[in-house]
């Protein structure tokens, strides 16, 4: 392809701050609220018209569904998400309660989770929790701008110093201290020329586009699936026992009905249609299902990204004509709606100081540098391993510590590790984990003046550990 050359051009410093995180998902908000409460002046910039990343763009809800009764938790902010969340009216009970007399109960109550009858988990309510972050982020003085997009780093020499990002405002620049890349796809790493590795598209996890109906008859629709579960207590028998270890499919709560989706849908290869809804409401709705899943998209590749929206919602639309048609209690559901965003699970990957390993995640690995723990929880490449015997393993600054950038750190799904070990780092409760260690981090080296490489991590701990992480 042809390039041209851009001219230069000054451009306005609009702000200036301690520490600039950009990205507010999960780790870019637990990485923002730990610097502020660390008593730094903090900046929160997010490219789209509220925080929560995968959370509110995607409607993924389920921070806390791998918790097991014993489950050694994290703590932390990601829990703090949760508690949160449930204060202020803002989360969902997960389970049908009707559901919990079945099989499924059966296997729920033998996985964990579900402890004396309640589950150990609640669904964040996606629409609340655009509000629930706006709270946090004011109550911890961050200063938050959204609606705008960091597009390149500046630096002196191999220090980052600075972003510049483009809005409606036009091009302009913020100076920082400190800099968190939480943008789930390490673009502020990039920018800055650090080490990075991504997979061949053929290899990358999926992308999925997730929707929601109304105006489903939840009690028929439940009767029918009820039938099907005591009819076919099969779906929930073949179970691969080894540990924790099963197949996500078939824990897929509506494998009949989706089936049966997929019978009137002229699939590609690259299109697939399976999977669960995460949560259902009494008065009629039916909330993210997750399961338009779509391979082969770089989602740091404008095009992909544009083809995977587009070909996302034509699925989505011929899923719930199928829906209305086939499954008992849709014969009147409507779209209720679809992701603002597509949900992206695999991009870039930075190449730390230290780059986390399969061995690492399934073997309870132990560093001396730990920023936290994170419960033996992985999930993806055909697998899924639950925290069901309070296995763990210590998440090590090293992997959110960019190789020959200074001043920077990578928060959230674009830590440094192997393929394995991003099916755990991934998860939300990890991405909460990395995102707290970086700002407690940014925080100690700007208070005592030494770059994020040479920060006293024994200092940094004690920091994480009086914001209530549990970090061995
Ligand atoms: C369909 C689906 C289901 C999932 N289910 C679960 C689940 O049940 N449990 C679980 O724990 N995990 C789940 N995950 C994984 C999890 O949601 C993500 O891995 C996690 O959200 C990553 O967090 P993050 O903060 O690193 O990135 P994101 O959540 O992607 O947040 C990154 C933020 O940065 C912003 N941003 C990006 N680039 C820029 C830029 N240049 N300038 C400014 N802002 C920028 C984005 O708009 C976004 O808000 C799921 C993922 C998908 C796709």
């Amino acid at each position: 392809m042809k390039d041209i050359e851009e001219s230069p051009r000054r451009i306005p410093i609009m702000a200036e701050t301690d520490v600039l995180v950009v990205g507010g998902g999960p780790a870019g908000l637990s990485a923002a609220l730990s610097a502020a409460r660390e008593g730094v002046d903090t900046m929160l910039i997010e490219r789209y018209g509220c925080f929560g990343g995968n959370i509110t763009q995607s409607m993924i809800g389920t921070i806390g569904w791998y918790r097991c009764a014993e489950t050694v938790e994290a703590g932390g902010i990601g829990l703090e998400f949760e508690l949160r969340a449930k204060e202020m009216g803002g989360s969902i009970n997960t389970f049908n309660k009707e559901i919990l007399t079945t099989e499924m109960g059966k296997f729920l109550e033998h996985k964990g989770l579900l402890v004396n009858g309640e589950p150990t988990y609640e669904i964040l309510d996606t629409e609340m929790f655009k509000y629930i972050a706006d709270t946090l982020i004011q109550e911890a003085n961050i200063v938050p701008l959204l609606h705008c997009t960091v597009v390149n780093v500046l630096k002196d020499a191999d220090t980052i110093i600075g972003v510049i990002t483009e809005s409606k405002s036009g091009r302009q620049a913020i100076m920082a201290k400190r800099v968190i890349d939480a943008t789930g796809d390490a673009d502020v790493a990039y920018y800055a020329g650090a080490p990075y590795r991504k997979d061949p598209k053929s290899a990358l996890m999926g992308v999925t586009l997730n929707f929601s109906c109304s105006g489903v008859d939840v009690k028929e629709f439940f009767t029918y699936y009820l039938k099907e579960v005591q009819e076919k207590p099969g779906l929930f028998a073949y179970l691969r026992q080894s540990r924790e270890l099963f197949f996500m499919d078939e824990l897929s709560c509506l494998l009949e009905p989706i089936e049966d989706i997929k019978k009137g849908i002229k699939l590609t290869n690259d299109i697939n249609i399976k999977s669960f809804w995460t949560h259902y409401a009494e008065a009629g709705d039916i909330n993210s299902f997750n399961g338009i899943h779509m391979s082969e998209i770089d989602c740091t590749d404008v095009w992909d990204l544009t083809k995977a929206e587009i070909e996302g919602r034509k699925r989505i639309i011929q899923a719930v004509k199928k829906l209305r048609k086939r499954t008992p209690g849709f014969k009147k559901a409507r779209l209720k709606n679809i992701g603002s965003s597509l949900g992206t699970r695999e991009s870039r990957k930075i190449l730390g100081e230290y780059n986390l390993t399969e061995h690492d995640v399934k073997n309870q690995a132990r560093f001396e540098d730990t920023i936290g723990i994170c419960p033996e929880f992985i999930d993806g490449f055909g697998t899924i391993i639950l925290p069901t015997t309070g296995r763990y393993f210590h998440v090590p600054y090293g992997i959110i510590l960019p190789r020959k950038v200074e001043n920077l750190l990578v928060a959230g799904r674009c830590v440094a590790g192997d393929k394995v070990s991003h099916a755990a780092t991934r998860q939300m409760v990890c991405c909460a984990i990395t995102g707290q260690g970086a700002g407690v981090a940014a925080a100690v080296s700007i208070k005592d003046n030494v770059t994020c490489r040479q920060v006293d991590i024994s200092k940094v701990q004690k920091a994480l550990k009086n914001q209530g992480v549990r970090i061995e």
